[in-house]
């Protein structure tokens, strides 16, 4: 060990659990990538007032946990806590949504950093795999990102999560809501905290994990019974059009959400393996947020899946991905000139596509073997100087034990055929 450690709060990833991340993010990006998104990058930091105009100054991912700081230059800039903000700002930047083709659809997949108490499953630094659609108001949109995502859990062979639906409403029927439920909060005996959130976070209380605040709420009023009728009639067809994909859903009227940009649907992906920290994904509609930040009126859509989360929920299944085998042939070659003709066939077979590695390091047989055999290769290449005289080198089966000579010349074309 030397003399540091990975910061409070994060971890490394390291193979080979490491290849399993990997798989997670590609298997969350495909069903993106065969739907019409394109693949989006933004810097790690943004400048602050992004998010706590974007994300919202009473949220805690802005009050709390935002890594923020002020560069030698005076710019006060975070790191990013989410991604939408930035994917929405990068979008507006580049004038995505002049192009004359709306929803412009985008995916990422990235590091964020969020000031959290560590615990399982909540790192201070962590990985999301995210879609934003934007600049449409379609139901049919909301619902083809859930399909997405439900689909992409299920590629990987997850069954144990169910998602949670909710409305939270526009800017006609929201406010009319929030009075109502700040009334009714206002009347009961609640901690300082709590208080305050009354004024600038009402809806965040509904979301109150602690079972005390719970049993406050019974009786308090429900933004269902608030929304407009054009908010009720699209969040309908949203729902009709999941139970007509067959995606099954949970309405969950309390979902509201840590974050105050959200407007309409709402939704997250929860998981039952996980504990506390159920909440494998999450998104929504965000139809005022372009405006927020100084754009014009876009109405959007997006959701962000957790990696991590996603590899502790795939542990949690008992899960284990069938992931192609990082080494298909390992080269072991005896003598100096064996060396030279083993490294030039492995750089071979690495052209033609075949995942080869070699013996470094000057390995006598037995430590060679033993690293051919810690590399999972299929087959093992020996060759030493009776072998290279003949114009052969001997192709061992790992499997079976067997060993045959092959023809140098010919060995790349019958090592693919035995692979194939
Ligand atoms: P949010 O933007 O908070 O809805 O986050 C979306 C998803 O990112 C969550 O459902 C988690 O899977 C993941 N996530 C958020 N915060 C953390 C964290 N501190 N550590 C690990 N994963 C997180």
């Amino acid at each position: 060990m030397s003399t540091f450690q990975a910061p409070k709060g994060t971890y490394d990833l390291i193979p080979p659990d490491s290849a399993t991340y990997l798989a997670v993010r590609e298997a969350i990006a495909a069903p993106l990538k065969n739907s019409g998104y394109g693949y989006i990058e933004t810097p790690g930091f943004e400048n602050i007032e992004l998010f706590s105009r974007g994300v919202g100054e009473s949220t805690d991912i802005v009050s709390k946990e935002m890594y923020a700081f002020e560069t030698k230059g005076g710019d006060k800039l975070a790191l990013r806590p989410e991604g939408t903000a930035s994917v929405l700002r990068a979008a507006l930047e580049a004038n995505l949504h002049k192009a004359g083709n709306l929803p412009v659809k985008l995916w990422y997949s990235g590091s964020y950093y969020r000031y959290e108490r560590p615990q399982k499953g909540r790192y201070r630094h962590f990985s999301q795999v995210g879609a934003e659609a934007i600049g449409a108001e379609d139901p049919a949109l909301d619902a083809e990102l859930i399909i997405l995502a439900d689909q992409a859990y299920r590629s990987l062979g997850l069954r144990q999560f169910r998602i949670l639906l909710n409305s939270l409403g526009d800017k006609e029927c929201r406010p009319v809501y929030r009075d109502a439920l700040q009334g009714f909060l206002r009347a009961l005996d609640v901690d300082e905290d709590t208080r305050r959130r009354i004024e600038i976070n009402p809806l965040r209380i509904l979301d109150d994990k602690r079972d005390a605040v719970q049993k406050q709420l019974v009786g308090a009023p429900m933004l269902r019974d608030y929304l407009c009728d054009a908010c009720k009639a699209y969040h309908e067809e949203v729902r009709e059009l999941l139970t007509a994909a067959g995606v099954t859903y949970e309405d969950d009227e309390k979902l509201v959400r840590g974050l105050d940009y959200y407007t309409r649907t709402t939704f997250e992906f929860v998981h039952d393996g996980l504990g506390s920290q159920s909440a494998v994904g999450g998104g929504g509609r965000y139809d005022g947020l372009s405006e927020m930040i100084g754009g014009p009126a876009l109405p959007s859509v997006g959701w962000a899946l957790g990696v991590d989360r996603t590899v502790l929920a795939l542990e949690a299944e008992g899960i284990e991905l069938e992931l192609p085998a990082t080494t298909s042939v390992f080269a072991v070659p005896l003598g100096e000139e064996a060396r030279r003709v083993l490294f030039a066939l492995v750089t071979e077979l690495r052209r033609a596509g075949v995942a080869a590695d070699f013996s470094y390091g000057g390995k006598g047989l037995k430590g060679a073997m033993k690293s051919a055999n810690r590399s999972g290769a299929r087959y093992t290449l020996v060759a030493g100087e009776r072998d290279l005289a003949e114009g052969v080198v001997q192709l061992k089966d790992m499997e079976s034990g067997e060993q045959t000579p092959v023809a140098l010349v010919d060995a790349v074309n019958a090592i693919r055929e035995r692979l194939a």
